[in-house]
């Protein structure tokens, strides 16, 4: 799971079931499904949601985890990353969730190790668990909770997502240009040019650009709103005060243009810049609930990248159970 891309629609759709099976089956029937299975979390950069949603979504599985971040351990010394992977991959590891600060950082620990990789962010490239989430989040917003399991060309149809903010640097908006588009709907682009080059229409279809937030805004059925990735801005200076005055959504926009939009955010949210406190607990926000849906999809993420090896664990169970039946004979 490296990129959106991989995901057929098929796949998609299959991904959302099995979240929603998972999050409706009994704690402990759930926690039998990843039984002692070995994953393991490396993470180079820092994160709160994504790292904690992956972990309790691997445990309610029955999976044992262990966290290795780049602070407190080898990687400070100069491991690379290839040999970190071999490293877990040796003491069982069976799946690796990767955050890495370089774009493609997670095809090259799948090369090294031949594990499953889930890509729990790289650098400016993608973040697709986030995607999925934010996907089952408008799913069930506008459809119900019933349909949100439906992943078809027509799914989002008629629907306008608006993204707003440093698109340039924001893998989550490249995960989402790349994925919502090829279920409907139409995705507006809003920034200003630094933040958002012309080029970024093409990364793909259905993409169009307005840099005027309030007439993006008045077309818009969910607004996703981004933090200004300034550990990627690599030297470039952003003048605030204009930003926020163009760019920044407050309760007056947001009242005046999109009165019934659902608002949308991956965190961190920094409040009083690219929204204000009075939007992000306002009534349209579903920032506590996109990661709510965070633990289901990446439960479902997480039983796919084990699925494979799942049938010859079962084997073995299938093995274990006729031996302790023919020996009670
Ligand atoms: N948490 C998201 C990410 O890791 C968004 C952000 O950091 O602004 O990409």
């Amino acid at each position: 799971m490296l990129s959106v891309t991989h995901l057929t629609l098929q796949d998609v759709h299959h991904i959302l079931d099995l979240a929603a099976d998972l999050e409706a089956e009994p704690v402990l029937s759930r926690a039998q499904r990843l039984l002692k299975r070995r994953v393991a979390l490396l993470f180079y950069e820092s994160s709160t949601r994504t790292r904690t949603s992956f972990e309790l979504a691997a445990k309610s599985l029955g999976a044992d985890t262990v966290l290795v971040s780049a602070l407190s351990s080898s990687i400070e010394k100069g491991e690379s990353l290839k040999d970190t992977g071999i490293t877990l991959r040796a003491l069982g590891a069976e799946c690796i969730i990767l955050r890495h600060p370089s774009s493609g950082a997670p095809y090259l620990l799948a090369q090294a190790t031949q594990l499953p990789i889930l890509n729990a962010g790289d650098g400016i490239h993608e973040h697709p668990s986030q995607a999925l989430l934010d996907l089952r989040t408008i799913l069930t917003r506008r459809l119900g909770a019933k349909q949100a399991q439906s992943a078809t060309a027509q799914t989002l149809a008629g629907l306008t997502i608006t993204i707003v903010g440093d698109i340039f640097h924001s893998r989550v908006a490249r995960s989402n240009a790349l994925l919502l588009p090829r279920l409907g709907a139409r995705v507006v682009l809003c920034g200003p040019e630094p933040l958002l080059p012309e080029s970024a229409a093409a990364i793909g279809p259905n993409l169009v650009i307005d840099r005027n937030l309030d007439r993006a805004l008045a077309q818009s059925d969910v607004v996703m709103m981004l933090r200004i990735q300034k550990e990627r801005l690599s030297g470039l200076r952003l003048d605030l005060e204009d930003y926020i005055a163009r760019y920044q959504l407050d309760a007056a926009r947001l009242a005046a243009h999109a009165p019934k939009a659902l608002v949308l955010h991956p965190g961190p949210m920094i409040r009083g810049l690219e929204l204000t406190s009075e939007v992000a607990d306002g009534p349209q926000s579903a920032v506590a609930e996109q990661v709510h849906h965070g633990l289901a999809i990446r439960m479902a993420l997480l039983a796919r990248a084990l699925e494979a090896t799942k049938t010859s664990t079962n084997k073995t169970k299938a093995t274990v159970k006729t031996v302790k039946k023919s020996t009670r004979r």
